[in-house]
């Protein structure tokens, strides 16, 4: 009797133990599957803008570009953290004023994260306006009559740009230190901040034409002047001041204008009463006559110089075999004594005869 007892005693027990142990191990099976489950579930990926979301960098400014930083990690546990590359695109100009955003994008997968900053180029300054404005002043100080009588003088002038080769002959004129007019325009565009260019380093700005369209702006002396104002904004706009100077499209004789006419007489009798001085030339490289080799306008220039103590020189900075020619002329005048001026307060015109 006390075997049997015992005995049942003993397979209970080993039953309960196996109970006990099944319980356990499902327990924990659960517990590991919960656990993984949810460290799975908890798995994130971000991108944070490093610096600023909102950045601001004055005119001509540096922009500094901090990044942004994208990484996927398991939020539960922490482990497993690892960065992914992160693409920039969009570049602030800072010659150019105005709003820019720079996106930042990294992908996990599927999955594509995006951060945005925006980066504002602020407009000129009050301080750089006054900048600008003492430069010009000082290069445009001396007249033609401090020079001596038998000193020949050229007043290097460049219609229709700004535009591709700009940059690279107002380096040449940096290379020997010459100052030029530039009679702007908007042919094209995208190189406006050009005209901000010139001024900085010392050349005068002045008027040609906007649209440069002579059967729009000579239809109407309003279109013309109109035309000639909306010029004016934008140099005022990247010089910090109006031009005081202008140069007709086509010049003051020009015929283009013949479809309206005695438009040119009117135009050139009321130039003062609308505050600016008018310019021709005395000179022409050719560069928009025919001409379309460094060398051709380099013979024409030195041919039409000639005896003259004061002259006017018609270029087109938009003419990239002019700009080629003006690293060969401006060493040549320099060594044959000549001084280049910028167009100034009361310089000498050129004025050509009116024909319309
Ligand atoms: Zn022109």
């Amino acid at each position: 009797m006390n075997e049997e007892k015992k005995k049942i005693k003993a397979r209970r027990k080993r039953k309960r133990m196996i109970s006990m142990m099944i319980i356990t191990i499902v327990m924990l099976a659960s517990i590991g599957v919960l656990c993984y489950v949810a460290h799975k579930a908890s798995y994130q990926s971000e991108i944070i803008l490093n610096g600023e979301e909102t950045v601001s960098i004055p005119w001509y400014g540096e922009y500094k570009e901090d990044g942004a930083s994208a990484y996927s990690y398991y939020k539960l546990f922490g482990r497993g953290e690892k960065e992914i590359p992160v693409d920039i695109s969009g570049n602030p100009d800072p010659k150019h004023p105005g709003d820019y955003t720079i996106t930042y994008t990294a992908k996990d997968g599927d999955k594509v994260l995006e951060a945005k900053r925006t980066v504002t180029v602020q407009p000129m300054s009050d301080e750089q306006r006054a900048a600008l404005i003492a430069i010009r002043d000082a290069f445009t100080k001396k007249t033609v009559d401090d020079y001596p009588e038998d000193q020949k003088i050229i007043f290097l002038t460049f219609d229709d740009g700004p535009g591709a080769y700009t940059e690279r002959l107002l380096g040449i004129l940096d290379k020997y230190d010459v100052k030029a007019t530039f009679f702007v325009t908007q042919n094209f565009p995208d190189y406006k901040n050009m005209i901000g260019e010139e001024a900085r380093r010392g050349h005068t700005v002045a008027v040609h034409t906007k649209s440069h369209q002579p059967k729009q702006v000579y239809t109407s002396e309003e279109a013309f002047w109109s035309d000639i104002e909306a010029m004016n904004d934008i140099i005022e706009e990247q010089t910090g001041e109006r031009s005081k100077f202008m140069r007709f499209l086509g010049g003051g004789s020009n015929t283009i204008s013949k479809y309206n006419p005695g438009i040119m007489t009117k135009l050139t009798q009321s130039v003062e009463a609308h505050g600016y001085q008018y310019f021709d030339w005395n000179v022409s490289s050719g560069d928009s006559d025919g001409t379309k080799t460094a060398e051709g306008c380099l013979q024409n220039l030195k041919s039409e110089l000639g005896e003259r103590r004061v002259s006017v020189v018609l270029c087109h900075d938009i003419k990239e075999y002019l700009v080629d020619c003006m690293e060969d002329f401006i060493p040549w005048a320099l060594d044959n004594g000549y001084v280049f001026m910028p167009i100034y307060d009361g310089a000498p015109t050129a004025h050509h005869k009116v024909f319309n």
